[in-house]
């Protein structure tokens, strides 16, 4: 057995810990750029709470809030334009992945010329960025717990993350409270994220020890919450269990990476700006299907974990998951269409390239256009 372990982020985790904000960021910087989207954080009143705690502190804060789901280049270009303008030495994300990715960016791109695409495609690096503090408002994405920073180039259709530990939070603030006023669309969606998050990173050839502990923990906390609090029957331990399995999910595929489900959704999202959790929706029980007699004892575990018996009913356990958060889909009710499939199993290979080698089955080009095919 060998592998490496390095995860240098300060999680804060718990009901109430957003209060903290003030103090700890004073710790990292003395001006922030606040990234934000325009919709709930303003709305609920949550963007007003964080600056005046901010304020308290002594910290000067600039917003920048144009950054949309599936963010891209340009828009990571705006914050870095925002950030610079402002003379900020500290970026602080506020809101779901969307936010978090692009504030990634934005705090990578500041301290670094060119085009983000080179840093992206690996055709250059560096080790420099902003100092970072992630405060999710969805529990799906775990962008908070590890160092990618998804970012989609909207000239190619190129969806593809960022990585290194330069983007890695100095801290990330896990305030389950920030999550429960998810509508119930969105929670289907970034919970379904999770758990494939935890499934991906527990299936892939790059797993170790610690990324399984964190894996299959969160596929057991998914289990015992997204249901319950879809139906709103939920309480204050839900919201705990599935704001965790979300950071866990995070660090997990940190330390582990994706597989083909990630794999072959980013292309779909990349290409028809699909929300990320319908694609996976669409594509995981088609994959799953296809996948789990090569890897039987691991996607046994996951089936018994969530309720079913063994590798055999693994896909049947999802898509009964899907529909009990009404997110049994397909892609073509998501705006993609039949010829598109060529395009996505194209750039799946080449964005996805390692997601889709770290798969138990190693797909070829045309079964991944059939699965694209079958998750129409
Ligand atoms: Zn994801």
């Amino acid at each position: 057995m060998q592998f490496s372990f390095n995860l240098p982020v300060n999680l804060l985790f718990g009901f109430g810990t957003i209060n903290e904000i003030g103090g700890r960021a004073a710790a990292y910087g003395k001006k922030a750029l606040l990234v934000t989207g325009r919709g709930s954080a303003r709305k609920s009143g949550l963007l007003d709470r964080v600056l005046a705690l901010l304020g308290a502190a002594g910290l000067e804060t600039a917003v920048y809030d144009q950054v949309e789901p599936n963010p891209t280049v340009p828009q990571v270009g705006g914050g870095v334009k925002a950030l610079k303008e402002f003379g900020a030495d500290l970026v602080i994300a506020l809101g779901g992945g969307s936010i978090m990715d692009a504030a990634k960016c934005i705090a990578f791109m500041a301290k670094n010329d060119g085009d983000l695409m080179d840093y992206v495609f690996a055709r250059k690096s560096s080790t420099e960025a902003f100092p970072i503090i992630l405060v999710p408002t969805t529990c799906g994405t775990g962008s908070e717990g590890n160092g990618f920073g998804v970012v989609t180039d909207p000239a190619t259709g190129d969806k593809k993350s960022l990585r290194g530990n330069m983007i890695i939070a100095r801290l990330s603030i896990i305030d389950p409270e920030l999550m429960t006023t998810m509508p119930k669309g969105v929670l289907a969606d970034v919970g379904f994220d999770t758990l494939c998050h935890c499934m991906e990173a527990y299936l892939s050839a790059a797993a170790t020890p610690v990324s399984n502990l964190y894996a299959l923990e969160g596929i057991s906390l998914v289990q015992q919450s997204l249901v319950s609090l879809y139906r709103g029957q939920g309480g204050l331990a839900e919201w705990e269990k599935l704001s965790w399995a979300s950071t866990l999910g995070g660090m997990a595929i940190g330390l582990a990476g994706v597989t083909a489900p990630h794999g072959l959704e980013h292309p779909v999202s990349g290409l028809r700006n699909v929300t990320h959790g319908k694609g996976l929706a669409a594509l995981t029980p088609p994959i799953t299907g296809r996948s789990a007699a090569a890897a039987p004892a691991k996607y046994a575990e996951i089936s018994r974990r969530l309720g079913g018996r063994d590798e055999r009913d693994c896909a049947g356990v999802l898509r009964k998951l899907l529909a009990d958060i009404d997110l049994a889909i397909g892609l073509g009710s998501q705006g993609v269409r039949e010829e598109d499939v060529d395009w996505m199993a194209e750039n799946a290979l080449k964005v996805s390239a390692a997601g889709v080698a770290n798969h138990p089955v190693k797909f070829s080009l045309e079964e991944i256009k059939e699965i694209y095919r079958t998750a129409m």
